[in-house]
């Protein structure tokens, strides 16, 4: 079976934290506050490997949890961080956000991509003593590293996707001009997993070409095979649509031509629109008639026409050359950006949940809180808009009434992560 589909949690490792220790030494009565800061949590990393085709291995194992980062210890010694927990993936794999649908990420490059950040280490005692408070006997914790449950897709990365009905030999023509042995049989679906194949057309130019398993009438409302597949052709530069213009099977080339774009138009407004050269099959058991009345047809609504035999070869070279010159005009395959989480996603999520803690030492307000953490990473203070959203976030989740309600005056300072700025109103 083919799985190109998984949802599986992630999880990055915690901050290890702090520790609460003070020097100790012979004949040294009281010693300075010596505790150590946490390490940090391991990222969850994924990158591509090549080897793998499928989805598969998510079907059983679908959580992944990165190790936590050590504790620190007395003697100032920091705790150890966690490594990053690998999770390989085949290329052209696109994850998302379960609760959002965001693009987390486009696995279609050599880059690994952090999608769960582990948590910073708490800061130990070590950091706290102050001219008013020498024996500072807390440390902070370590931070949560982030959790997501997320959606993958396997969108293959191909410039030319064939399409066409069941049994008009797109399984027989990608297996004449590339290396890829798809399997080849009279009888419907018999190809049920894409097959990718590398057309070399000369020493300098070739493509990567999808047989994708046979697309049937209804395919785009779920009926049969075929819509699950679709996916795989939309990142497509080109389509291929092969026809049997033999008619053997008692069917219509001309209404399968138009069945089959009904499909691609019902899946999506992108496969509409992508640009596709048509292909007649099964010439070496046409009539003459059959073949001009579909190329009459074909050219008449300006599309690119070739007769071929997939069987003896007849005509894929001059095919393969077409398709060639035509994907030189046509912009790369389609890959997907990432998105950022959105300012009313945050918010949201930052409602739900209001744990926050506030300290007042030295005329400082000192605000501890898990959540705000990653949003003081994409917070730029010096964008307007993005300090109008920072400050939404400060009210939504009631800090602000909490400051005020401690008695804190404009112009006061706050102290949020080390992050110092004046209180207003
Ligand atoms: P697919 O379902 O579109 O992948 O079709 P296949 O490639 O599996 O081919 C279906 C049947 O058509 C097989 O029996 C092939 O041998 C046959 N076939 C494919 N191309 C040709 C051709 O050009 N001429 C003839 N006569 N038969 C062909
Ligand atoms: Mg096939």
């Amino acid at each position: 079976m083919f799985v190109d589909q998984a949802t599986i949690r992630i999880k990055a490792g915690n901050g290890g934290d702090g520790a609460v220790s003070f020097h100790r030494e012979k004949y040294v009565a009281a010693g300075g506050p010596d505790g150590g800061d946490g390490g940090t949590g391991g990222n969850v990393v994924f990158v591509v490997d090549d080897g793998m085709s499928s989805l598969i291995d998510f079907r059983y194992k679908r959580k992944f949890v990165a190790e936590n980062g050590e504790n620190g210890r007395g003697k100032r010694c920091s705790g150890k961080s966690a490594p990053d927990l690998v999770i390989k993936v085949p290329r052209g794999t696109l994850i998302r956000e379960k609760e959002t649908g965001r693009i987390m990420a486009d696995m279609s490059d050599d880059e690994p991509h952090i999608l769960a950040h582990g948590g910073r280490g708490g800061k130990g005692n070590q950091h706290f003593a102050t001219s008013t408070r020498q024996i500072p006997r807390f440390a902070k914790p370590g931070f949560p590293g982030e959790a997501f449950e997320i959606s993958m897709e396997l969108k293959l990365l191909a410039d030319v996707g064939l399409v066409g009905f069941p049994n008009v030999g797109k399984s027989t023509l990608i297996s004449v001009v590339s290396a890829a042995k798809p399997k080849i049989a009279n009888y419907h679906f018999t190809t049920l997993t894409p097959v990718l194949g590398v057309v070399r057309v000369d020493a300098e130019r070739s493509f990567v070409m999808a047989d994708i398993p046979g697309l049937i009438e209804g395919a785009s409302e779920g009926v049969g095979l075929g819509h699950e597949f679709l996916r795989h052709v939309e990142r497509c530069r080109l389509i291929l649509h092969v026809l049997d213009v033999s008619g053997v099977e008692g069917r219509d080339p001309i209404e399968d031509f138009e069945k089959i774009n009904r499909e691609l138009a019902n899946f999506s407004e992108a496969l509409a629109c992508c640009p596709q050269i048509i292909a007649a099959n099964k010439s070496d058991m046409a009539t003459e008639e059959q073949i001009t009345r579909l190329r009459e047809y074909i050219e008449g609504k300006g599309l690119p026409f070739f007769t071929i035999s997939a069987a003896t070869t007849a005509g894929t070279a001059e095919l393969m050359d077409a398709v060639c010159e035509k994907l030189a005009e046509l912009p790369p395959v389609k890959v997907y950006e990432a998105q950022p989480v959105s300012q009313e996603d945050w918010i949201r999520k930052v409602s739900n949940r209001q744990e926050f803690e506030v300290e007042v030492e030295d005329g400082v307000y000192y605000v501890y809180a898990v959540w705000l953490e990653p949003i003081m990473r994409t917070v730029n203070m010096e964008d307007y808009s993005s300090l109008q959203y920072f400050q939404r976030v400060l009210r939504s989740s009631g800090i602000i009434d909490k400051l005020e309600e401690m008695g804190i005056e404009e112009g006061d300072t706050v102290n949020i992560f080390g992050f110092e700025f004046d209180f207003i109103r």
